[in-house]
């Protein structure tokens, strides 16, 4: 089964995502894949209403550790369950680039999201330059220190000069860092990074992926069912 998750960024508001769901809801899925969409907050609920009853999850792209505090701009794990939220994304490069993001904080968003009994996918990757400085190990072995197994976490490898770029790392050099990731923590592993319906099947046939993290490419349905149709 591989697992093949849209993150939409800041792109799509409620009404938008609402009508990308239902497209979604009526259109063929491939068997084998489990598919999850990650919309903006504000559209969570109309994605949520529109995939009800389906086996599509829906995930924030954020959650806080806490239930609740002033913590002005945040949104907690028991408030994602509550709109019917499958899950959350933590530790996006675009978060720890832009908004202060650290292994520490990726950690505790974590935790807090598990226990509150919501699915995680938890990001890592290396930036170009500390590839290129060979820091590629200690950089995942680092991010990765921050997390526990979990039935419900999922990791995904996400180099940051492939996110956004046009960019992909190549078959064998996911596989080299997923293989690294599993051997620390053993669990499900997506790769991430200007995946497209071109280069999916590739990526997906590699042993140690076990379906893809989407930016993108996801925004578009059609591209989106074939980068399911690759995982299947
Ligand atoms: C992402 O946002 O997680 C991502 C991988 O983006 P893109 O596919 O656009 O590189």
């Amino acid at each position: 089964m591989s697992l093949i998750a849209g993150n939409w960024k800041m792109y799509k508001g409620a009404a938008e995502a609402g009508e990308f769901c239902r497209a979604l809801r009526d259109a063929e899925l491939p068997i084998g894949v489990d598919v999850v969409v990650c919309p903006p907050f504000t559209a969570l609920a109309d994605a949520v209403q529109a995939l009800a009853g389906t086996e599509i999850g829906v995930f924030a792209q954020n959650c806080h550790w806490e239930p609740e505090g002033a913590f002005t701009g945040e949104v907690s794990a028991p408030m994602l369950r509550e709109l019917g939220v499958y899950g959350a994304i933590v530790g996006h490069s675009e978060r720890r680039q832009w908004s202060g993001e650290t292994d520490e904080t990726v950690g505790r968003r974590a935790a807090a999201a598990l226990a509150a009994g919501l699915h995680v996918i938890a990001c890592v990757g290396e930036t170009e330059a500390e590839r290129e400085a060979g820091d590629t190990e200690a950089v995942l072995r680092r991010q990765l220190a921050v997390l526990d197994p979990d039935e419900g976490l999922v990791v995904a490898y996400e180099p940051v000069w492939a996110i956004g770029t046009g960019k992909t790392a190549t078959p064998a050099i996911a596989e080299d860092a997923h293989e690294l990731i599993k051997s620390l923590l053993d669990v499900p592993v997506l790769y991430g990074g200007s995946v497209k319906p071109e280069n999916a099947a590739e990526l997906l046939a590699q042993p140690a992926i076990d379906g893809a993290l989407v930016g993108g490419a996801s925004l578009d349905l059609g591209s989106f069912l074939a980068i399911c149709q690759a995982g299947s």
